[in-house]
């Protein structure tokens, strides 16, 4: 029986849950216990739960394939306590050796760092990964990928916010954004759009931008939306309204990473932009280890600054000034249980609850007439063209792979037709 690294070795798998870190290397290792994550902690997406509610036995398939391959003796499915009727599901289904673990809503209890310590206790050192304490931790929608055993070439999306129905469905990759819209019959009048969640998604007014093998949905706001708003800040306007900071700490104190007693503060980083180079490090030292979930931006912050973006800015300082993470073990904040953020807090927080609305699985054949298949949608080096233009090339072919020892993965054409354009960054196919 092929081993679940080399089904997503030779299937182009990556982490699905945003990371698009290539499978196949996450699984080299041998890890004592296997997560799969289901936390799906970012508010209006559902992907997680519908293959949960849809396609259970390819994940379980998937989950028992992983859990052998990286010899694990214990596996969890780690799913927020709030899906009830979903547990009960699991519960009669999972064989003995696979237990629920049920987590609380908060935001961001998807973070590997935190859905770790939570499920197991163990606490991953600051600058290290969830092999340092023996656990391997995969997404729902990876799993089920392993489960099929086929070529990637799908990829499940959710499509919410100010839309009628909020809709998870199963898109070829490099399917444009528009054209999902299109096809949902999504009114785009007056709307912004972020790819990905509210929290760390991006807004984009180019709905001409493919979907990507770590992407898991849309979120359709009115444009004026207070969300928007925020996520749409100039750098120097970040850093212009930094200066009223007034160091209360709030931003700190709930910071998920800090909680884990990683020292992450953004607090420091808000004084570190009034001055030169050489005195700003210590002060933006922290956010080597800050895991960009927009918290202390969107949530935290009683003065609408904008932490989160200060300090992925001053992470990029660090870096090009040669600063790295160190791993470093470390204890837990004693206030971790006791600043968790509720998701229903954050939500009423972003003023999204009105577009906290049923959401369906549409089971539906969508067919693009065509695919922008991005060479670097997965952490590593981009994938090496093998098609040229004019060629014919079927669902599932092979397209491009990365070098053979290099961190990267292959990638496969979503849809038949003719390769209409190949250059350094994309191939385009077209049905013909
Ligand atoms: S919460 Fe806001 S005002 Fe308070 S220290 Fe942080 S950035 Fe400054
Ligand atoms: S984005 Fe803010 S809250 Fe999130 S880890 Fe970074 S500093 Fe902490």
């Amino acid at each position: 029986m092929q081993s679940a690294k080399d089904i997503a070795k030779r299937n182009g798998i990556v982490g699905a849950g945003g990371a698009a870190f290539p499978t196949h290397i996450k699984l080299s290792g041998k890890a004592e216990i296997l997560i799969a994550n289901a936390a799906e902690c970012e508010p209006l997406l559902y992907k997680d739960e519908t293959i949960l509610e849809h396609f259970f036995d390819d994940f379980l398939k998937g989950l028992l394939l992983a859990k052998e391959c990286i010899s694990a003796v214990k596996c969890f499915i780690g799913i927020k306590r709030k899906h009830k009727k979903l547990i009960e599901k699991l519960n009669s289904e999972v064989p003995d050796d696979v237990s629920i673990f049920q987590l609380e809503d908060t935001y961001p209890s998807g973070d590997e760092f935190l859905l770790v310590y939570d499920v197991t206790k163990r606490l991953i050192p600051k600058g290290g990964i969830p092999l340092d304490v023996g656990v391997v931790v995969q997404n729902v929608e990876t799993l089920y990928n392993i489960g099929i055993n086929k070529p990637l070439v799908d990829k499940f999306v959710t499509v919410s916010g100010d839309v009628e129905e909020a809709t998870t469905l199963k898109v070829p990759i490099g399917t444009k954004w528009i054209d999902i819209l299109d096809f949902l019959k999504v009114n785009t009048n007056n709307k912004k759009f972020i790819i990905g969640g509210p929290m760390m998604g991006f807004v984009s007014d180019d709905l001409n931008i493919p979907v990507t093998k770590g992407d898991s949905g849309i979120v359709v706001l009115p444009e004026k939306h207070s969300l928007i708003l925020k996520k749409t800040r100039t750098k120097h306007n970040i850093e212009k309204i930094a200066y009223t900071c007034d160091q209360c700490m709030r931003c700190s104190d709930l910071c998920p990473r800090d909680l884990l007693g990683h020292g992450v503060k953004p607090h420091k980083a808000m004084i570190s932009v009034s001055m030169d180079l050489k005195q700003k490090f210590p002060y933006q030292a922290s956010s080597l280890y800050c895991c960009e979930c927009s918290l202390c931006s969107l949530y935290s912050c009683p003065e609408d600054l904008d932490p989160a973006k200060v300090m992925i800015l001053s992470r990029r300082n660090l870096f090009e000034q040669g600063f790295k993470p160190k791993k470093e073990f470390c204890e837990i904040n004693p206030m971790y249980n006791y600043r968790r953020t509720p998701t229903t807090l954050l939500v009423r927080r972003l003023g999204l609850e009105e577009f906290i609305r049923p959401h369906k699985f549409l089971d539906s054949k969508f067919k693009p007439d065509k695919v922008f298949l991005k060479l670097n949608q997965h952490r590593g080096e981009p994938a090496k063209p093998l098609v040229k233009k004019g060629q014919n090339v079927a669902r599932e072919e092979l397209v491009a792979e990365t070098e053979e020892g290099k961190l990267g993965s292959r990638i496969f054409s979503s849809i038949s037709g003719v390769v209409k354009e190949v250059d350094k960054e994309k191939i385009v196919v077209e049905t013909k």
